[in-house]
């Protein structure tokens, strides 16, 4: 019989499980605050040896295991490279912002989106993540710093809603009061434009802040380094942040990475705030605009180099002039090579050649 993993469990879910294996209900508030520290079963001391017995033969418990760690001399980033209980490794990466301590988690384990500058993206989608290996990450970051951490953004390896309903669980389950108690406000999701997902995330109104990968405003430039435009294209991708705004009252981040030559022009720039201001606001439903600019990670498969500051400014006032915010990303961890899928891909190439 395959056990029910722990850490995927609601209190609510929880306390039915014990219920079943002849517990009483009220056992799932002492397990579960500490199930949400790191504690497994065999390590909480205020449940008898019997309860953890019976919870040990039906259901399991895995945390990420700090595989490598590296700690930024530059900023005190710290990125993991986690290994899960099957072998799989994945990163995270613990940044110091100014309201606290952010987590970028992965969401699977490689990425099917063939994104043509992204590293994480180079050997295709191993699998996904369940939600208590997303949740682990989480958990696993903050025992091993020991410090508290206010905010997630999915920004690591995978497509977070290309692995919806894991994705789904997790938010609810790092929201829980018992648990970690993260506000859904404190959480971003970032997606290169699953426009059915965008969809069905809106249902749920939840208040996360949605981040699009857009990396480009026209169909030509879009799909030369986004496969998936092909599917979804620009305009369809604009309509759903529309309805997105409309039925969660939640602006939109667009990301969109610098590449010298290739979308990093006077012209892009124009385009750029042309689409957004034209696409998202009109008279009715006006909604505030923040563009995050990236100066691309150069990925030596990818052959792509990042522009120079002169372009990412002028990039960005040109944003500006047209009523758009546009910030440069601030470059955390830049000595340990703290973007996303460099760390698993590097240790699986050496793994390979041992
Ligand atoms: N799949 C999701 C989330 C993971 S990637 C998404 O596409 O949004 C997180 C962000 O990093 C995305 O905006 C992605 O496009 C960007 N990114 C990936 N590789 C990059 C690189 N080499 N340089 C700069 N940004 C990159």
């Amino acid at each position: 019989m395959e056990k029910v993993e722990l850490l995927a469990l609601s209190p609510v879910e929880l306390q039915e499980l014990l219920v079943s294996i002849g517990e009483p209900k009220y056992r799932a508030g002492q397990i579960f605050p500490q199930l949400h520290k790191g504690l497994s079963p065999a390590q909480m001391t205020n449940i008898g040896k019997l309860t953890r017995e019976r919870l040990a033969e039906v259901t399991d418990y895995h945390l990420p295991k700090v595989k490598r760690k590296l700690v930024s001399a530059l900023d005190g980033t710290i990125k993991y490279l986690f290994e899960l209980a099957d072998g799989n490794c994945v990163e995270s990466v613990l940044m110091q912002y100014e309201h606290g301590l952010t987590i970028c988690i992965s969401t699977q384990v490689g990425c099917n989106m063939g994104c043509k500058f992204c590293a994480s993206t180079i050997g295709g989608k191993v699998r996904n993540l369940t939600a208590g290996e997303l949740l682990g990450q989480v958990i696993a970051a903050a025992k091993d710093s020991g410090k508290i951490i206010g905010g997630i953004v999915m920004m690591g390896i995978g497509e977070p809603l290309d692995n919806f309903d894991a994705v789904v669980r997790f938010l609810a389950l790092v929201n829980c009061p018992e648990g970690l108690n993260i506000g859904y406000r404190h959480i971003s999701l970032s997606t290169c434009g699953l426009v059915d997902r965008i969809d069905r995330l809106a249902e749920l109104k939840l208040p996360i802040t949605l981040s699009i990968s857009l990396h480009a405003a026209d169909d030509e430039t879009r799909s030369a380094i986004m496969p998936i435009n092909r599917k979804y294209n620009v305009a369809a991708l604009l309509a759903s942040c529309k309805r997105y705004f409309v039925a969660t009252g939640r602006r939109i981040s667009f990301e969109y990475t610098l590449i010298a030559g290739k979308n990093d022009s006077r012209e892009d720039a124009e385009k750029l705030a042309l689409l957004l201001n034209r696409s998202l606001r009109t008279r009715q439903e006006s909604m505030p605009i923040h563009v995050n600019l990236i100066p691309v990670n150069e990925v030596k498969e990818s052959g792509f180099v990042r522009s120079g500051a002169r372009a990412v400014k002028a990039f960005a006032a040109i944003l500006e002039k047209n009523g758009i915010r546009a910030t440069v990303r601030r470059t955390l961890g830049a000595d340990i090579n703290a973007s996303c899928g460099q760390l698993r891909k590097e240790t699986a190439e050496k793994a390979a050649k041992e």
